[in-house]
């Protein structure tokens, strides 16, 4: 696996700003620093072609003084072990945040999703699932949709788990199907969520979001359930984009419609009444609410000074660096943190365990009054915080999630 992402450098130096602002124990911060656990495996499967395929597999456990660890796993050919360790570390702080008592983990594959068949794909996963199974369970450790894995992947997973086990155990994952156990409203979680946010960040900053507009980076679960909830609300969707570049309508766009197009043409480009534009001028856009909801180090000191947003919903993990955080902050711009703004997913994750651990299944209406009040909550802590310190929005979410963190560990002991 290659070593050269920076995520985990600047995972490490949030912990870092955290702790110093918490006055944390030199001994806590250094446990806070390292995962309890990371597990690597070498995935050996047959391809449809005869040949054998080998992938490299992870799981990074990070902290579980909350409760057992939780976490995505996510397919993606440059994935590397340090990057996956950083997303642990932020699921730990994000899991506080929400206030639900689960610890954080992040897995994945190095694979290229777009070159694989579905039964490539169903092979590799029950083979990733069967070497770190011992790792895993309802009580350890459970998984979920990440990028390039879906409610199938998690099929996949649950069977696997299950058939080890030999009998059936649906709360050993989320972001299920619904007709395995999965909850109404997992999938539009995320999206839902970081809507609930913005929609908080603009009572508090006088920003009227009917007719707003806005812009997206990233089409995919997330991006697109954002897009819906904020048209919803009468937000504009002004622009999108995808991997392979982006479309922009000064008048707004139809989610609905685009991922039509996207299914049928495979990009969300050449869409109807629309001018194509890059991923990058998508960032730059004049907007009011700006999502990125892609990949991690998007907005950075190179185009940190020509983002015109007033508000940044950071739906994917780790999209803003911390110097692009520093120079949002004095150009005024607020910033709503990953860790606050994308909670909503494990939040619903944490319902649908419940669900599963109950056999019960909760109609979507209270799936979603259930986020909404969890969503609410969690960015009143974190404004309590940042008011009391003065601080930017990720400052007050670190502060929360590390400080939660930090005191179950301390109110636990160190065994022996
Ligand atoms: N992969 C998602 C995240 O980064 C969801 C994790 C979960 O539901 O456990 O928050």
């Amino acid at each position: 696996m290659a070593q050269e992402n920076k995520a985990l450098d600047v995972a490490l130096s949030q912990l870092k700003l955290a702790a110093r602002k918490l006055e944390l124990d030199a001994g806590l911060h250094k446990m806070l620093s390292h995962p309890k656990r990371s597990i690597m495996v070498s995935i050996d499967i047959r391809l449809d072609n005869g040949a054998i395929g080998v992938f490299n597999g992870v799981r990074v456990q990070h902290w579980d003084a909350r409760g057992p660890f939780k976490g995505g796993t996510r397919y993606f050919p440059e994935l590397t072990l340090e990057e996956v360790t950083a997303l642990a570390m932020l699921m730990t702080w994000k899991c506080a945040i929400a206030d639900i008592p689960f610890g954080g983990a992040k897995g994945g594959v190095c694979v290229d999703t777009k070159k694989m068949s579905q039964h490539e794909l169903e092979r590799l996963t029950r083979r990733y699932v069967s070497l770190i199974f011992e790792y895993l369970g309802p009580h350890r450790d459970i998984p979920a949709p990440d990028m390039y894995t879906d409610a199938q992947t998690m099929a996949w997973i649950m069977d696997t788990y299950s058939q080890l086990k030999g009998y059936s155990v649906p709360e050993s994952v989320t972001g299920k199907p619904i007709e395995i156990g999965g909850s109404w409203g997992r999938l539009e979680a995320t999206g839902r969520g970081v809507i609930h946010c913005v929609k908080q960040a603009a009572q508090r900053n006088n920003l009227k979001l009917k007719g707003a507009t806005v812009a997206i980076q990233g089409f995919g679960n997330v991006g697109f359930h954002a897009a819906e909830a904020a048209q919803e609300i009468g937000c504009k969707i002004i622009a999108v984009s995808d991997s392979t570049g982006g479309i922009y309508c000064a008048d707004g766009l139809n989610s609905e419609d685009v991922l039509t197009h996207k299914e049928k043409t495979g990009t969300v480009q050449n869409y109807k009444g629309c001018q194509n534009i890059t991923n990058d001028e998508l960032l730059e856009l004049q907007c009011d609410v700006l999502i990125p909801a892609a990949l991690e180090n998007q907005i950075t000191c190179k185009n940190a000074d020509k983002i015109k947003a007033k508000m940044v919903a950071e739906a994917a993990n780790g999209p803003t660096t911390p110097d692009a955080d520093k120079a949002l902050y004095e150009k005024g711009i607020c910033l709503i943190p990953d860790i606050l703004a994308n909670s909503g997913g494990v939040t619903v994750s944490y319902f649908e365990w419940v669900q599963n651990l109950t056999r019960e299944q909760w109609p979507l209406e209270k799936v979603n009054r259930k986020l909404e009040t969890k969503m609410t909550k969690a960015f009143d802590d974190v404004l309590s915080i940042v008011e009391r310190e003065e601080s930017d929005m990720r400052t007050g979410a670190l502060m929360l999630g590390v400080g939660r963190v930090a005191n179950a560990i301390k109110t636990l002991g160190l065994w022996p």
